[in-house]
């Protein structure tokens, strides 16, 4: 039977899923897997599947505003276009940036990178990519001669080891992981490389707790083993690589026993050893790397000891063996190719004069950028010093993303021109934007993306433009041409741009991989029915696999090895600061919320900002699991829930990176992170800061629930956090200051209220309880006191149209009559199914996915879920038992 709907890509993680979409004229959504699609055959994750919560226009930006004012498109247009070209004119090339993402389309992409490096004449453009695998892109172009990810998607199900270095493939790449466990039923086999014991950790059959920043040395460690053992393939070497004795007489400088590797990593020397057997006996190895690899002031280093694992075993260009980079966004791949990294000036041209004329010919533009633009860090410093005058940030919000967030908003705050393309109006990095340009979002752009494995994908537009919101390529255009260059930029739709782009990888192409001259003749139709494809392309058809004949893109064809040498931490631990906070992503989240809060179900797994620490580094520190807690490192403080852990390594805490000022103003990871950055990637080491925890003893907390979220209480310094709920937004409040402050927060979010109001006041007991309801409705609730109920009947109370008597008369009790109420986490977040039932179920005799799934309905969905319940269900067996499996 055909599929319905519209065929689109995933807007979130780089596994590019392909998804179909059925609209409605009320802008409503159905959201299904497109079972065509190779990258996901049929899967999809919680989060994809939530993407129809997600289409409607609360909080959307719809007219282009210059300082408060809406404004009309041309005004717009022609102030942007004007106050760049003035800049230009008066301060050179250099002193203008974009600051772009890797949610943009690729032919938004290429419009962009056009124009910076094409007409303006600087390479100061960067992509938010920088801060998830530059450091990959680096080490690929070294090792291969330009920046090619070598395997695919199908290499991780041939594979009968999968390596998992830094990377929580069971939160982060759900869909990959799927056909991971897929390929686990056969007998693959998973280990992982990771400080913390994740999800993908847990189910893992050797997991290496290794030290923070120790990488190099445990994968150096694994090549002299593998050396040792007579594993190096010396022929394939000796015909397809270059460096291997460099790197042998580096190796030779350290102690490569297991028993020093073990000690200096921090492992067991058993369970290194299993590894080290386990590789060098498996030759079908993909070894994946993720942020927990590259997000490091060494994280070249890390992916080039990984590759140089991989070419001295000749692993790489065959089935079910390759060093694996998987890319955190929809487009990340994208942005590489066309040229969105500072760092690479056009469709995988690199910095060259021949390259820079190359291009410049192609686009016959006035001028072209000669010379590497700034990094992300460095154009953000470059603008909080003054160099940079005029920024244009489209689709990202690095207020939140980047490190050392406070100097962020200072560079911004100080910036004389910020330009903010984006399809929320309030976001963290839109408070300081001078002129606002309203842009498309998904579900309404129309373009390609390229997933990690290479393959360009369509998405595709399901709703019709809300408001004057634009296409960004088109924003650009506009601009472009404003400041008067028309013809290059007179492009009419998304298609052709692409032929454009395409037709730019071929020209003059004398060895470049990324060559597209296959779809250079595309019509409109054929770019419409685009179906996905993988680059290179020979003959019309995709190559799945690069280097199969061990011949590289450098200039003798060979790889290169290159000796890394293990360097520790950039900052280490010290008396101040002695744990190492390393941030990350959680399952049910993406980026910094805009997209992923407006599902209420996606919060509802874990619904607060929180670090996790070991029970032997919160008890000296007087840390109690739930309660808030102070993180500080020397570049600001954090305050989140304890999450009390023996899955995080002792020494080491864990803070995940989504929270905004929107949702917990104090739960901003990256106001502590460190600003230290790999040296030639530019990549921010986010997996290292040195950091400190102690209690926040708070002497009171509230909560208020209201149908509306309330802003930012500036003005008094408590600790506060919103929850969004299916029909209302939890707000909890905590604060240090005496029972004016309560007060005063009542007041401010109480200001305006109207309607029927039941109240209840201790005054002794510091308590006060209102329930505010409306024409029948409930509007609003407040609680303060020392002893507060759980939230969720209250909350739940707000999806009744009119309060019932019942429900009226407990409102102030704050608990269902009647009845045990279950307040344990939801596991699974498509179903809505609780840690509390899913228990339940096991222990009437569940004792399998199929039978929890059977009973309860978690993870029969989208799976994302499962090693939970798998980590659920093994927790229940008896210790032989579990052995056994
Ligand atoms: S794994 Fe999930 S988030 Fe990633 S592309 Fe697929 S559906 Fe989207």
């Amino acid at each position: 039977m055909a599929e319905a709907g519209v065929r689109t890509t995933c807007p979130y993680c780089g596994v590019g899923c392909g998804l179909r979409g059925e609209a409605t004229a009320d802008r409503s959504l159905r959201i299904t897997p497109d079972h065509q699609h190779p990258a996901n055959q049929g899967r999809i994750c919680s989060k994809g599947a939530a993407l129809g919560e997600t289409t409607g226009l609360e909080g959307r930006l719809l007219h282009p505003a210059i300082g408060d004012r809406a404004v009309s498109w041309r005004r717009a247009i022609d102030h942007v276009a004007r106050r760049f070209k003035r800049t230009i004119d008066k301060h050179g090339p250099d002193s203008v940036a974009f600051y772009v993402s890797g949610q943009l389309l690729t032919e938004d992409y290429y419009a962009a990178n056009k124009l910076m490096k094409g007409f303006i004449g600087s390479g100061n453009i960067d992509t938010n990519s920088r801060l998830c695998m530059a450091s990959a892109v680096a080490a690929h172009t070294q090792a291969f001669g330009g920046d090619y990810v070598p395997g695919c998607y199908e290499d991780i199900d041939l594979a009968d080891l999968v390596v998992m270095s830094g990377h929580n493939a069971a939160w982060t790449h759900p869909v990959l992981y799927r056909r991971m466990e897929a390929a686990r039923a056969r007998g693959q086999r998973h280990v992982v490389i990771d400080p913390r014991r994740t999800e993908t950790a847990d189910a893992a059959d050797i997991h290496l707790p290794l030290a923070p920043q120790t990488d190099v040395r445990l994968w150096n460690g694994l090549l002299a083993d593998l050396i040792r053992r007579g594993a190096a393939d010396r022929i394939w070497i000796a015909d397809h690589v270059a460096g291997f004795d460099t790197v042998l007489a580096s190796l030779a400088a350290a102690d490569q026993s297991h028993s020093a590797i073990a000690a200096d990593c921090g492992v067991d020397e058993d369970l290194l050893r299993r590894f080290y057997t386990l590789f060098a006996e498996t030759p079908r190895t993909v070894s994946l790397f993720s942020m927990g690899a590259n997000q490091s002031a060494q994280g070249v280093a890390k992916g080039l000891a990984i590759l140089n694992a991989h070419l001295a075993t000749g692993r790489i260009g065959k089935p079910g063996a390759c060093p694996f980079s998987i890319t955190g966004q929809p487009n990340a791949m994208g942005g590489r190719e066309v040229g969105g990294l500072a760092s690479t000036l056009a469709a995988h041209m690199g910095f060259t004069d021949e390259n820079s004329d190359r291009v410049k010919r192609f686009w016959s533009s006035p001028t072209i950028a000669r010379n590497p633009g700034l990094k992300a860090v460095d154009m953000f410093e470059a603008i909080h010093d003054g160099r940079i005058k005029a920024v244009w940030i489209m689709a990202t919000n690095p207020v939140v993303s980047l490190p050392n967030a406070t100097r962020v908003r200072e560079a911004l705050r100080r910036c004389p021109l910020v330009v903010v393309s984006d399809c929320m109006a309030e976001t963290d990095t839109t408070a300081f934007a001078h002129v606002k340009l309203p842009a498309l979002a998904w579900g309404e752009k129309d373009g390609t993306v390229t997933n990690s494995e290479r393959r360009i994908s369509r998405q595709r537009a399901l709703f019709p433009a809300p408001g004057l919101a634009r296409a960004d390529w088109k924003i650009i255009a506009d601009v472009a041409q404003a400041m008067g260059h028309i013809d290059a930029f007179a492009w009419r739709n998304a298609a052709d741009i692409f032929r454009e782009y395409a037709r730019l990888t071929a020209y003059e192409n004398t060895g470049r991989l990324l060559d597209l001259s296959s779809l250079i003749g595309l019509t409109d139709a054929g770019y419409e029915t685009l179906e996905p494809t993988q680059w290179p392309m020979r003959a019309g058809r995709g190559v799945a696999r690069l280097f199969a004949d061990g011949r590289f893109s450098t200039p003798d064809g060979r790889a290169r090895m290159i000796a890394v040498e293990p360097k520790g931490p950039a900052d280490p631990v010290n008396l101040r600061y002695p744990l190492s906070l390393n941030t990350g992503r959680i399952r049910d989240q993406w980026h910094t919320m805009t997209r992923t809060a407006l599902a209420p179900g996606l919060s509802r797994h874990i619904p607060e900002p929180y670090v996790e620490i070991h029970p032997l580094d919160a008890a000296p520190a007087g840390i109690v699991d739930g309660r808030l807690t102070c993180v500080e490192t020397s570049r600001g403080e954090a305050v989140v829930v304890a999450r009390v852990s023996d899955r995080q390594r002792r020494g080491s805490i864990f803070m995940p990176m989504h929270w905004t000022d929107a949702f917990a103003p104090s739960g901003r990871a990256n106001t502590t992170t460190s600003g230290a950055v790999d040296p030639i990637s530019g990549q921010p080491e986010f997996k290292h800061t040195p950091a400190r925890v102690y209690g926040y003893r708070e002497t009171w907390a509230g909560f208020y629930i209201s149908r509306a979220p309330v802003s930012t209480p500036a003005d008094i310094p408590v600790i506060w956090r919103r929850i969004p709920q299916a029909s209302a937004h939890l707000h909890e409040f905590a604060g240090r200051g005496s029972a004016g402050e309560r007060e005063q927060l009542a007041r401010i979010v109480l200001k305006g209220a109207s309607g029927e109001c039941l109240r209840f006041e201790d005054a002794a007991a510091q308590s006060r309880r209102e329930a505010w309801i409306v024409d029948g409705r409930l509007e609003r609730i407040f609680f303060t006191g020392a002893r507060l109920p759980p939230r969720e009947w209250l909350v739940a109370a707000f999806q009744e149209e009119t309060v019932s008597d019942e429900t009226r008369r407990f409102l102030l009790h704050g608990r269902a009559p009647g009845g045990r109420l279950d307040t344990s986490p939801i596991v699974c977040a498509c179903a809505c199914v609780t840690t509390q039932a899913i228990l339940a179920a096991i222990g009437s005799g569940a004792r399998t996915l199929d039978a929890v799934g059977d009973a309860t309905r978690a993870g029969v969905t989208c799976g994302s879920c499962r090693p939970a319940l798998q980590q659920m269900i093994n927790a229940t067996q008896p210790e032989e038992k579990r052995d056994a499996a």
